[in-house]
């Protein structure tokens, strides 16, 4: 695994691996790694013959410097991770060989209409234009390739295929489950700075979204009543203050009068120091739609009280989506 600095090392590998014959798989993270970014690497792997993993804290999508500031960067473990997932290059740019002129942002920066305004948009003014401006650069870079994202964050995966759809990009988005603790909290990179309570506290996130998507599949077809579901377990922790709770039509975000078929199910919420976002898949009427649950006993809570298998194992109805350690493909 090699990494790389410079941008025009990361556009040259890239070509090179295209002219052997590989497909390039792209995956970009902000570092801090964890089992989630693990598996959109190995997944990634298993359908690429070259994996490029981009790392770089992209401050043009951090509307709060302090949150900026305190996250968590370990090249070193980073590189420990993925060399063992699979990657063969890392690009770990400095932040002026994306934005020259930092910490001014001159030039182009980009920004969609619509679906950004919505959820993480009312809470994080300008977020989005910074994650499409950043993926636009990775992906100009990086050139044609299937680019992996998690469902973690739902709303970046729709801005994102919203931006490869409108500007013809030649990127195959790749949308990966979301990987949970034991407890049913998303592994995120911010959980490092939850405190061990706050962190058992933090997984009353799932729990309100299973109990809305179980309420779903049993016919609650009402936006309110869904809100009221999970506010009303989000409420029986006192240390999670809630910023929103929601019920929307994947495709556009936006939530009807009256639910039916596939719906997505969206929470945000702070907790102690930290802002997590979480969601979950769920199908009115019906058990079938809901999403591939993926436990992974590896990310334990710090009092290390997990026990469970070190693979992720999947536990739920029915699995929609293929399982987080897809096979090493033919093309290796
Ligand atoms: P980040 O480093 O937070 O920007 O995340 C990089 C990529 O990893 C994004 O596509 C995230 O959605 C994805 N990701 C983060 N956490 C998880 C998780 N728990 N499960 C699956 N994918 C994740």
């Amino acid at each position: 695994m090699r990494l790389i600095r410079t941008s025009s090392e990361f556009v040259a590998a890239t070509e090179a691996a295209r002219n052997d014959g590989a497909t390039v798989g792209l995956v970009p993270t902000m570092g801090a790694l964890h089992s989630g970014h693990r598996s959109l690497v190995e997944r990634a792997a298993g359908e690429c013959g070259f994996v490029a993993v981009t790392i770089f804290v992209n401050p043009l999508q951090f509307d709060d410097p302090a949150d900026l500031e305190a996250y968590p960067r370990d090249l070193e473990a980073d590189l420990a991770l993925l060399g063992d997932a699979g990657a063969d290059v890392v690009f770990a740019p400095e932040v002026n060989e994306i934005y020259p002129d930092f910490p001014y942002i001159s030039g182009t920066t980009v920004h969609i209409e619509g679906l950004t305004s919505m959820l993480e948009g009312r809470f994080r003014p300008g977020h989005f234009d910074g994650v499409a401006t950043v993926v636009t650069k990775l992906f100009s870079l990086a050139g044609r390739c299937r680019a992996y994202f998690g469902e973690k964050d739902f709303q970046q995966v729709s801005v994102v295929r919203r931006l490869v759809r409108d500007l013809w990009l030649p990127v195959d988005v790749v949308a990966c489950p979301t990987v949970r603790e034991m407890s049913g909290l998303a592994v995120s990179s911010r959980n490092v700075r939850l405190s061990e309570s706050e962190r058992t506290v933090a997984a009353v996130m799932h729990r309100a979204l299973v109990a809305a998507a179980t309420a779903i599949s049993s016919g609650v077809d009402r936006p309110e009543k869904v809100r009221e579901i999970m506010l009303g377990v989000l409420a029986t922790a006192e240390a999670v203050e809630p910023e929103y709770a929601e019920v929307v039509d994947p495709e556009d975000l936006t939530t009807p009068e009256r639910l039916s078929g596939e719906v997505r199910l969206l929470v945000a919420a702070r907790v102690g120091p930290v802002r997590l976002i979480d969601n979950l898949g769920a199908l009115v009427g019906s058990t079938f739609g809901r999403d591939l649950q993926i436990f992974d006993a590896s990310d334990a809570t710090p009092s290390g009280t997990t026990h469970a298998p070190v693979t992720p194992t999947t536990v739920n109805e029915i699995a929609r989506k293929s399982p987080v350690s897809a096979t090493r493909s033919k093309e290796r």
